[in-house]
């Protein structure tokens, strides 16, 4: 198999786990994996009651040495495996979780495809309009008449988004039997319409700053990830970067996070390891025997990358994607997943 088909099939298993997630998100209360319960205050995980122990506490039932081993079981222990594998994983890979889980991500993805066929843009802000040809030759022809669909898009998603948060709070079956019955209460008509129009508007005018500067699970990726100068990170092949002559910056083009794929890795703060660049550029440079000036580098190789963070301009390596001298085919994540 080819690298443009390789390229083609890892962004397409990126679209299946990222929509395997999304129903996952909206079905995680209903199904009762994963929620909190206000009116009961604690969570329910996997069909069990998780509660710290407190309240047999407070009733004289349980011992404080009790106490201290459940808030230390059920509390902390889960909070520092949770939080510590995020931290090791974005330490090591970048925003791995925003590119190929997030449910946002995947609306902010979504919009932006029906964005760019009704404006030839990604996003309202963006200065340059989109060529017409995709890096894999198909042509997108815009066409002002999608604009009532990317309004009803957002306004759907964001509907859905509030919907689904209520039942992270609140139980499943009382807001769905509510909404169905017309029946919800004054304070879950307010929670849902202020939810849906705060996420409309962030969907249609501000979705990407949102995953660059709102989101915390977002921000606290990106700082784990520019503290480790071997991360994985896109790299780009400057010794060879004459190829990019005959094209028009498709890797610009394609990146949902309408950043510079060429860049230094502090200009890419944001980037959450989607891969679309690298795939576009798998396409633009097909006939070229030296493959894609773009490739995920980690170890020794991204070392390059994150040294012209700081004004250097170390020489190129030899290899580029992998910590040994290369035998054969170069190693790299995006071969990984081929
Ligand atoms: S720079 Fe590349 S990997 Fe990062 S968000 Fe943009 S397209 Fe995705
Ligand atoms: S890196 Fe690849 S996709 Fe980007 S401008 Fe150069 S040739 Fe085009």
């Amino acid at each position: 198999m080819n690298r443009v088909a390789y390229s083609t099939r890892l962004q397409r298993r990126r679209l299946g786990l990222q929509a395997g997630f999304f129903i996952l998100f909206v079905l995680a209360p209903v199904l009762d994996i994963f929620r909190i319960d206000l009116n009961l205050n604690h969570l329910i995980f996997f069909g069990h009651d998780w509660t710290l122990g407190l309240d047999g506490f407070l009733a004289g039932r349980t011992g404080a040495a009790g106490v201290a081993l459940n808030l230390l079981l059920r509390g902390f222990i889960p909070l520092a495996v949770v939080i510590g594998g995020g931290v090791w994983l974005s330490w090591k890979y970048g925003r791995l979780y925003c590119g190929w889980l997030c449910p946002h991500f995947s609306v902010v993805e979504l919009l932006n495809r029906w964005m760019r066929r009704a404006s030839a843009k990604q996003s309202l802000w963006d200065r340059r309009t989109i060529p017409p040809h995709d890096p894999d030759g198909a042509v997108v022809r815009t066409d002002p008449r999608y604009w009532p669909l990317v309004v009803v898009l957002a306004i759907f998603f964001a509907g859905l988004w509030a919907v689904t948060l209520l039942t992270y709070l609140l139980p499943p079956s009382e807001i769905y039997r509510n909404l169905w019955q017309g029946a919800l209460t004054r304070n879950q008509q307010i929670f849902l319409i202020v939810a849906t129009l705060v996420f409309s508007m962030e969907f249609l005018f501000a979705r990407h700053l949102f995953c660059r500067f709102g989101c915390a699970v977002g921000l606290f990726q990106s700082l784990a990830w520019m503290a480790n100068r071997r991360a994985m990170v896109i790299g780009f092949d400057r010794r060879r970067a004459q190829s990019c002559s005959s094209c028009a910056s498709a890797c610009e083009h394609v990146c949902p996070m309408r950043l510079k794929p060429r860049t230094i890795k502090r200009a890419m703060f944001a980037c959450t390891q989607c891969g679309r660049c690298a795939a576009a550029c798998t396409h633009v440079q097909a006939g070229n025997p030296a493959g894609t000036l773009l490739q995920w580098v980690q170890g020794a190789a991204a070392l390059e990358q994150t040294g012209r963070d700081f004004g250097l301009h170390p020489a190129p390596p030899a290899y580029r994607t992998t910590d040994a001298p290369p035998q054969g085919r170069p190693r790299s994540a995006a071969n990984e997943g081929r």
